[in-house]
């Protein structure tokens, strides 16, 4: 009746027929009848007018393939890495690896394959041999390639069109040469065509093949696997060359940015106006593009601005980074590479984040990763100078980190290492041997945080962290370890964070953007050389929805406290070397979602702050307890 137990109901049927009366070994080779009885219920709700299962199955399969995630799917059951991965080879790339069979040899012959496997075989023990021989008889073709492939080893496939030649004949048809560059390890026949014509097939077999074929109109833009079903993980070399965009075709539209959309043999490309504001380049204008492939690859974030202002010098502004080239695939990594010139400060950065992880969907999931990073500043008048000093660092090192989840508790660490140079400007007329101009500098921050269910029904929330900076003088404002939250380097990409006068950074208005030692009642400028601190928080769910724009609404009951350097705030006791600083309040903490953007928003009351004069709300004649307020768009830890 089309609903949605349908395809169940259509599966289990076709267990009837593969293992009930072609009896193969359910433990040994599960892809001949789990894989093959989602392989007739896909090609059944396709032949009903159902989209092809292909689509629909392909892109999740490449996506293990391509991550390394893929394991023979003629492994033996138990021999599979965890039981997810068995069910996804079993299942999911088994069903697609019939697929490939029907796409090799045809629909047609593909049913008198079944049909005469069936005939052959019904009510006796069936294996791979018994399948593939039916197969290659009826085809006629050696398919031991395919099953090899598919079914023995997790090869990766990629042609590239390399070129093209038309010649047009004497009786006025036209004769067309391409060639084709196999670039994967694994092999497939390719189709040639564009939109909506076939024109030919490369056999996938050679390095390098040319494929001839003669048509009576001249042949358009022309296309590898036009139809998508040759697996190639790279579609992005498949067509002829053009400017600007290559062997690719881009698939430009409006950003929305509730939606993350990928396709599969397209670069996606999504532009959004954007506009902010700061004191000296005024309100300032941009265009955002965001680029991706297959969500993962090709991921890029270019921001042009301009600014509006009469004050600024540097009206134009640029942010780019690009992330995880197709070309130079890097399974279960994340590379990126960043640069930018935009209000009054220019960098690079470079990074790398590998995740260790050993399962897909359980387990811890460790990562460690390498940053290296230049930024420099290069207009004051843009740059909030509570936040920063004149001054550039060069600066590299690794991190490492691990998120657990234990039944309903959820544990998180994180520590990194940054060590390189600070160059600054002592500023014009000091001339002193003891100030520096360049220095080496060493930056060490560790964190662990817990979230656990615990008394009527609230959940405690731990954090601890720990920061220090070496070097022979102070730092620089920018390189401080931070007493409220994330320093200047971490928020610097959002420009509603980035310039002086910006929204969030405006005096009278209390954002709190988290991290370090995250004591949120206090100035976003305050930070030293070292700082120790803890936070803890008690919230309790009061409303739950799963639809609609606010899914939870928690309240919150927070305190932060925290032993910092003297550098940070000076000590009340005479020759102290360390200040105690604590804050404590109560809040409002929201969840929302719309389509596939969810974030966490937190109203938040720090009561108390025992230094009050370093509170963030600071106001005239207030004690201890007083009315402060902050608001943030992230969760505290
Ligand atoms: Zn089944």
């Amino acid at each position: 009746n089309g609903s949605a137990s349908l395809g169940l109901i259509v599966h289990e049927t076709g267990h009837q027929y593969v293992m009930g009366q072609l009896a193969n070994n359910e433990w040994r080779e599960g892809w001949l009848d789990e894989g093959f009885s989602d392989f007739q219920e896909g090609w059944l709700l396709e032949t009903h007018g159902g989209p092809p299962a292909y689509d629909g199955l392909e892109p999740d399969v490449l996506l293990l393939d391509l991550e390394r995630w893929s394991e023979p799917v003629s492994t033996v059951s138990e021999r599979f890495r965890d039981f997810l991965i068995y069910q996804e080879m079993v299942y999911a790339k088994a069903q697609l690896f019939y697929e490939q069979l029907r796409y090799v040899v045809g629909d047609e012959t593909m049913r008198r394959i079944l049909r005469a496997y069936f005939s052959r075989w019904k009510l006796k023990h069936v294996d791979e041999d018994a399948f593939r021989r039916v197969a290659e008889e009826v085809s006629k073709q050696d398919l031991k390639w395919l099953f090899g492939e598919w079914l023995h080893a997790t090869p990766l496939i990629d042609y590239r069109l390399r070129r093209v030649e038309r010649h047009r004949l004497a009786d006025g048809r036209w004769r067309t040469v391409v060639t084709v560059e196999r670039k994967g390890d694994g092999r497939m026949p390719v189709e040639i065509g564009e939109r909506d014509s076939i024109y030919a097939r490369a056999t996938g077999e050679p390095a390098t093949e040319r494929v001839e074929f003669t048509t009576a109109k001249k042949p358009g833009r022309l296309m590898l696997d036009p139809r998508g079903r040759a697996h190639d993980y790279d579609m992005l070399n498949n067509r002829e060359k053009r400017p600007f965009v290559g062997r690719a075709a881009v698939g430009w539209r409006l950003d929305d940015p509730t939606r993350e959309t990928a396709k599969r043999d397209k670069l996606v490309s999504a532009w959004l106006p954007v506009a902010w504001s700061n004191d000296l380049g005024g309100v300032t204008l941009g265009l955002r593009n965001r680029t991706n492939y297959l969500g993962r690859y090709e991921r890029g974030m270019l921001l042009a601005s301009v600014a509006t202002g009469s004050g600024a010098a540097g009206r134009l502004g640029f942010y780019g980074r690009w992330s995880n080239p197709i070309r130079h695939l890097m399974p279960r990594t994340q590379s990126s590479v960043a640069a930018w010139d935009v209000e009054g400060r220019a960098g690079v950065a470079l990074s790398v984040d590998r995740a260790l992880r050993q399962h897909l969907g359980f387990g811890p999931d460790p990562h460690v990763g390498f940053d290296a990073l230049w930024m420099a500043t290069t207009d004051l008048a843009y740059v909030d100078r509570r936040l920063w000093d004149d001054a550039g660092t060069v600066e590299a090192g690794p991190w490492a980190s691990i998120e657990m989840r234990r039944g309903a508790t959820l544990l998180r660490a994180r520590l990194g290492a940054r060590g390189g140079i600070v160059y600054s400007n002592p500023g014009p007329g000091i001339v002193s041997s003891s100030r520096y101009d360049i220095e080496g500098f060493g930056r060490f921050t560790g964190a662990a945080s817990m979230r656990t269910p615990f008394l009527f029904g609230t959940t405690l929330g731990v954090r601890v962290f720990g920061g220090a900076y070496a070097g022979a003088s102070d730092p620089v404002r920018q390189r401080r370890i931070p007493v409220a939250g994330a320093d200047p380097y971490e928020t610097f990409t959002d420009p509603f964070l980035r310039s002086r006068g910006a929204l969030f950074l405006r005096p009278d208005f209390f954002y709190h953007a988290p991290g370090n030692a995250n004591l949120r009642g206090f100035r976003s400028d305050l930070g030293g050389r070292w700082a120790l601190s803890a936070n803890i928080e008690l919230t309790r769910a009061v409303w739950r929805r799963d639809q609609g724009i606010l899914r939870e609404v928690a309240l919150e009951a927070f305190t932060d406290r925290a032993l910092v350097d003297t550098l940070a705030v000076p000590s009340n006791t005479l020759g102290q070397r360390f200040t105690l600083l604590f804050d404590a309040g109560v809040g409002l903490v929201t969840r929302h979602q719309i389509r596939d953007l969810d974030w966490t928003m937190r109203f938040e009351l720090p009561l108390i702050v025992n230094r009050y004069n370093e509170a963030a709300d600071v106001r005239v004649g207030r004690g201890q307890l007083a009315f402060r307020w902050l608001l943030s768009l992230s969760p505290s830890f």
